[in-house]
C-alpha cells in the first residue's frame, strides 16, 4: 500500500505542481490502483509513473471544483483506448454522473469497459471484504467530502513450524486448525486450533481530506489514522484567506492531525505562492503542533506501512 502524489497544487495548475490528483496504490493487496481526485491532466502525470490506466479500478471524487474533476473524461477514455477492459467505479457527489456522461456523449467517447457511476451523501460508499470506505461532509464552497479507507484486520497465520514439531503434516486437517477447532491428531491427542494461530493483523488506515476549512468531520474522519492527507492550502499567517476561500491553514491540518491522534500528517493542495524553501517553512509550521509532517510534492509516495500483530 502506497500513497502517490500526481498533483499537489490549488486551484490552478503551475510549474511545479499539477491540481489534484492521489493514487493509492493497492497492488500487492489487490493488484489495483485506486485514485481520489482527477485534476486536469491527471493522465499526463500518470505518464511519469509505473501506474497502468488499466489497472485502476476505482476513483472517488472529494467534489465538482474543476482542479478536481476537469481530468476525469480525459482519463476515462484513454484507458479504453489503452485496452482497459475491466469495470471502473467512480464515487462522487451529485452532479458528478451528469459531467462525466456529458463529457463522454458530447465528445463521442464510447467506453469498452463497463463505467459505474455512483453519487453518494455521507456513508459507507464501498465494502468488499478486505475495505472500507466512508465518506463525511467538510465544510467548503460546493459540497466536499472525506474519506477515511479501513483495512479490515488480516486473519492470523497458521504457526506450521509448531505444527510441525508435534508431527501435524499438512492436508485438510490445517484448515481445521486455522479455523480454531478442536483437532483430535491420529495419536488420539486433541489440540486446541486457536494455539497454532498468529493474532490477527491489524489492517491500515488512511484519511484522505478533501479541500476544507477546519471542521470536526476531519477530525472524525481521522481517528487513528496510519496517513492523514490533508489540505494545506494557506500558511498559518493567511488565516483569513483559508476561512474566506474555504480551505485550511497548515497549523489547522496539524491541529486535526493532533486531534485525531494519527501517526502520520501529509499535506497537499499547497498554494502556488510557496516555493522554494517556504515550502520547509509550512512544514516548520506544522511541526509546532503536530511531529511527524510531510509535504507532498508531485511524484512524492509515502509507504503506508504494515503493522506487526498486536
Ligand atoms: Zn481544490
Ligand atoms: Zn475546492
Amino acid at each position: 500500500m502506497e500513497l502517490l502524489f500526481l498533483g499537489t497544487g490549488s486551484g490552478v495548475p503551475s510549474k511545479g505542481r499539477n491540481v489534484s490528483a492521489i493514487a493509492l496504490q493497492l497492488l500487492e493487496e489487490r493488484g489495483a490502483t485506486w485514485l481520489f481526485d482527477c485534476g486536469e491532466a491527471t493522465q499526463h502525470q500518470i505518464l511519469h509513473t509505473s501506474i497502468r490506466p488499466r489497472r485502476i479500478e476505482r476513483i472517488f471524487i472529494t467534489h465538482l471544483h474543476g482542479d478536481h474533476i476537469f481530468g476525469l473524461p480525459g482519463l476515462l477514455g484513454s484507458r479504453s483506448f489503452q485496452g482497459g477492459e475491466t469495470p471502473l467505479f467512480v464515487y462522487g457527489p451529485t452532479g458528478i454522473h451528469s459531467f462525466v456522461e456529458t463529457a463522454l456523449a458530447v465528445s463521442g467517447t464510447r467506453l469498452k469497459y463497463d463505467l459505474h457511476i455512483h453519487e453518494f451523501t455521507e456513508g459507507v460508499i464501498f465494502e468488499d471484504e478486505q475495505f472500507i470506505v466512508t465518506a463525511k461532509l467538510l465544510d467548503h464552497g460546493l459540497p466536499s467530502y472525506g474519506f477515511r479507507i479501513v483495512e479490515k484486520d488480516l486473519p492470523g497465520t497458521l504457526l506450521v513450524d509448531q505444527l510441525r514439531a508435534l508431527g501435524v503434516r499438512p492436508g485438510p486437517i490445517y484448515q481445521q486448525i486455522k479455523r480454531g477447532e478442536l483437532v483430535t491428531l491420529d495419536d488420539g491427542t486433541v489440540i486446541d486450533g486457536r494455539n497454532f494461530v498468529a493474532p490477527p493483523k491489524k489492517g491500515r488506515i488512511v484519511a484522505i481530506i478533501g479541500d476544507t476549512r477546519y471542521c470536526e468531520a476531519s477530525v472524525e474522519l481521522a481517528k487513528q489514522a496510519d496517513v492523514l492527507v490533508h489540505e494545506a492550502t494557506f500558511r498559518a499567517k493567511e488565516a483569513h484567506l483559508a476561512h474566506d476561500y474555504y480551505h485550511s491553514t497548515t497549523l489547522q491540518a496539524a491541529e486535526v492531525a493532533k486531534r485525531a491522534e494519527v501517526k502520520q500528517l501529509i499535506l497537499t493542495h499547497i498554494s502556488s505562492r510557496y516555493q522554494g524553501e517556504m515550502c520547509d517553512e509550512l512544514v516548520e509550521e506544522a511541526k509546532t503542533i503536530f511531529p511527524n509532517v510531510s509535504l507532498a510534492f508531485d511524484f512524492s509516495s509515502f509507504p503506508v506501512l504494515k503493522k506487526s500483530a498486536e
